[in-house]
Parts: C-alpha cells; structure tokens; sequence
C-alpha cells in the first residue's frame, strides 16, 4: 500500500439529495434581496453551500438508525446516558450537561464562572464565545501567537497560546481576577489552525500552578488532534482518539458544539471534572436549556451525537475529511490566489484584503468577496472579517481584526472531489475580475452578533460587479 496517498473516503454513498444551479440573473436578484449577506440567502438558491460546517454534516446509516432507537421520556433517556458514555470514553471528562448547541454551554459557563470585571484570555476569540464572557461582565484578552495575525506564516501550530501574554495579563491584573482561560483546538477565526499538546501542555501547567482554570473550546478538537498526530514529534504513532485523550487530560473542562466535529445536525455539551460546577451548571441548564438529562437535545439527538463521537475519532475519517479541505486549498494555492497558510482543518480561508486591496476595510472587503463568489458561481461563503469582529464592548467603535478572510467552509462527508474542482475554478474566476467588485456599506446593523443578519449596499452603483 506504500503507493496509496489517496485521501479518499471510507464510506460510500447511499442517499442523495439533488442541488440547483441557478442563472448569474437570479443570483444578483438573490444576494441583492439578501443585502449581500450570504446569511441572508435561501438555502434552495445556493448551489454548493460551503457556508458552515455547523450542524451541515452528513450522518452515517449507523446514525440514522440510532435516531430511530431514540428514547423520549423527559427525564433519564437512555440516549443521555450513550452520550454522558461517549464524552466520557473519548473526552475523559467526568460530568456531563447536554445543551442545544455549542452556545448554550457557553452561556451557562460563562455564567457560573466570569464574576464582574473579571478577565477571560482566550487564543483568538470566537463571535458567541466572547460575546457570552462579554454579557456575564467579563472582558476578552487575546493571547494567541502573533504568527496567528498572518496570513502568510507557515507555523504549523498557528492557534498556540503565547504563554509570555497569559503571564503578561497576570502581572497586569492579578490571577484571581482571570476566571479562566479558553483554548480553542482549532482556532476557527485564524483560519482552522492547531494547537500543539505541547503548548497546551506548557499553558496547563502555568495556569494549574497560577490557580486558573482551562476549559476547552472542544468543538474541533478532534480535527486539531489529527493535526498533532501528522505534525508534532512523538504523535505519529499514536491514533486519533488518544491523542484526543490527552489533549482533554490537560484541561478541567470543556464547552462542545456537536454540529462541527461530532457529525451530527443539532447538539453540544458542557463537561467538567469539578463536581461544584456540575451541580450549579445542571442547575443552571434547566432555565436556559432543558432538564440535564437533555438540556435542549431530542433523545434521537443525543443518540446520532454519541455514535458521531465514534465515529468522528476514527483515524481513517479524519484522513479524508481534512484531506479534502487541504485538496482544495492546494489548488487554490497552486493558482495563486492569496489564502491563509497553511490550510486548515475545516476551511479554507481567502484572504480578502489582499485579493480586493482597492476596497478599504471599512467598506468590508470580505463581505463583498463572499457576495461576488455567490453571484459568479451560487457558491455561499462566509465573512470572518471585520463584520464579524463587530464594534468594541466599550468604545463603540468598529474592530477592525488583522484577519479580513472570506471562509470556505467544508462540510463533513457532503460534497465530491468534483465539487472542490468546481469551487476552486469559480473562486479563481473571480480572481480575474477582482478589480471589478464593489465595497459595501451597512444599510441595517444589528446589535448581536452582527453578521448574521446585517444588510448592506453597495458602493458606487449597483451590483457587486462593476
Ligand atoms: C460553532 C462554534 C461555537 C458555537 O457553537 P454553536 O453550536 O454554533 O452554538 C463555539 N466555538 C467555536 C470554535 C465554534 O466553531
């Protein structure tokens, strides 16, 4: 087999379900309805839809069938028990409370452990992470390494927590009052990039000895421990789901979008290892989410996430999945089109102030180019620029991120080599005709989360294109 380099798929298909390939005319129509916020778009109007990889995931028969041995009594579901199992076999953490989606955990977290005026480091932040810190009183401090901020650089551990910054924020307001830190393993918004366990190792061992606790951003850990085990000296050897065991190992706790790495449409958790912290999370699930042996999740739900989570840790898997995200990134690359370096693990990343250098930031680069793949092609992407950075807590004002990237995200076991073929030409296409497209304007802000559901115009005429 030494002549197989082939990251081809270890499954085959046996359900389909059919796209629409519109006209340059409709689309223009659409994302002009839509604001140019790709968002905003009807689903039924996109042909390839590499808007998330959230909850976008195919299931395996093993999945469904499960869905149908789904245990609905409101209280004590067998199905929350597979899962509480699953966490518990892979993650290693103790005590588990199921939430809808990554969010929800996030919510209740943050409200048992941010006190008023509290700090909460974190390498990069996430928009719902931060934002939930930021409504329980805490203030977000940035600690990722500065190569994260560039495109360009080849670190191979791009999401590693700088250590000196952590130690920096220490110094600077003292460590009781630090109410934790998140590492996120992958850094979604520096372009899917890893973390290395030893980082995370060097990090938990300051932050034990400090006092502060380290909670997991989980939600692509899995894809961040294929990274270690093809990347980091001594992991090579070592299977996907150990390596995922040790990375946990380190931390106390952990908050879980299912809808990423688990396979799954729908779900999350909450885990720790403190018992205190259980008891006032599963407390706390039941206002915001559902009894704790639910906390939001259909029992049918809780059932496809714990076999997602077995079969999301199988080597052979994640071989394909990233394989396919680094297929396309290649290509991109190979035709010169600026993307973040190196390819991640859910994404690959344009950087869009580099491709629309004639559009000014404040006239949001990464919106408009997600606007202009949707118009040449149907293809839907995402801005993870400065809409998504949205306006500062305190001052008001816009942030502008070094990042100005246009996402295109991958969803699990969906689309074929060929559709990464079709992606690739239609992004390139645009390339071309860079110099034609059009800055954006805001014509609706919202207050939250702004990039979900902002409106703009553009600027200097109509339509994207010139
Ligand atoms: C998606 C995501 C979340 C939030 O999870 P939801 O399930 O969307 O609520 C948190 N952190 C990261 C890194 C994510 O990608």
């Amino acid at each position: 087999m030494t002549r197989r380099t082939s990251w081809a798929e270890p499954w085959k298909i046996k359900v389909v379900e059919s796209i629409k390939m519109t006209t340059r005319e409709q689309r223009e129509v659409a994302i002009r309805d839509a604001g140019y916020n790709t968002f905003l778009l009807k689903s039924e109007d996109c042909y390839i839809d590499l808007l998330t990889d959230s909850g976008t995931n195919a299931m395996s028969d093993n999945q469904w069938a499960g869905m149908m041995l789904g245990d609905e009594a409101y209280a004590g579901s067998r199905n929350f028990y597979a899962l509480e199992s699953a966490v518990q076999t892979y993650y290693g953490y103790e005590y588990l409370i199921p939430t809808h989606q990554g969010r929800g955990a996030e919510n209740i977290l943050s409200k048992i452990l941010i006190k008023d005026g509290d700090y909460v480091p974190g390498n990069m932040y996430f928009t719902t992470t931060r934002l939930h810190q930021e409504l329980a009183g805490g203030t977000f401090r940035d600690v990722i390494i500065d190569e994260a901020h560039d495109p360009a650089s080849e670190h191979p551990f791009k999401g590693n927590v700088d250590l000196d910054k952590v130690k920096a924020l220490v110094a600077e307001v003292g460590a009781d009052r630090i109410a934790y830190i998140t590492i996120g393993v992958t850094v979604n918004l520096a372009g899917g990039q890893p973390v290395s366990m030893a980082n995370l190792r060097e990090v938990s061992t300051y932050c034990h000895d400090t006092g502060i606790t380290v909670i997991l951003d989980a939600t692509r850990a899995v894809e961040n421990a294929w990274f270690i085990q093809q990347r980091e000296k001594g992991y090579g050897d070592k299977s996907v789901a150990q390596i995922l065991r040790a990375m946990c190992d380190l931390t106390d706790g952990a908050t879980m979008s299912g809808k990423k790495d688990s396979l799954v449409n729908i779900g999350g958790w909450l885990a720790v290892r403190d018992r205190k912290v259980a008891e006032q999370a599963q407390n706390l699930v039941v206002v915001y989410e559902g009894l704790h042996t639910y906390g939001g999740m259909a029992g049918r739900d809780m059932e496809a996430m714990a076999r997602g989570i077995v079969e999301s840790v199988q080597d052979d898997h994640m071989r394909s999945r990233i394989g396919q995200v680094q297929y396309l990134g290649q290509k991109l690359i190979d035709a010169g089109v600026p993307v973040v370096h190196p390819i991640g693990g859910h994404a690959v990343f344009l950087d869009a102030a580099a491709i629309l250098p004639h559009i000014p930031r404040d006239k949001f680069p990464a919106q408009a180019l997600a606007a202009a793949l949707y118009v040449e092609s149907g293809i839907r992407s995402m801005e993870r620029g400065a809409v998504s950075a949205g306006r500062d807590a305190k001052t008001g004002e816009n942030r502008y991120p070094k990042l100005e990237l246009v996402r295109l995200t991958i969803p699990r076991r969906v689309y074929t080599q060929a559709h990464m073929d079709v992606t690739a030409e239609s992004v390139m296409e645009v390339f071309d005709h860079r110099d034609k497209v059009r800055g954006l304007e805001f014509l609706y802000e919202p207050e939250y989360l702004r990039f979900f559901q902002a409106r703009f115009g553009t600027v200097g005429g109509d339509g994207i294109f010139a």
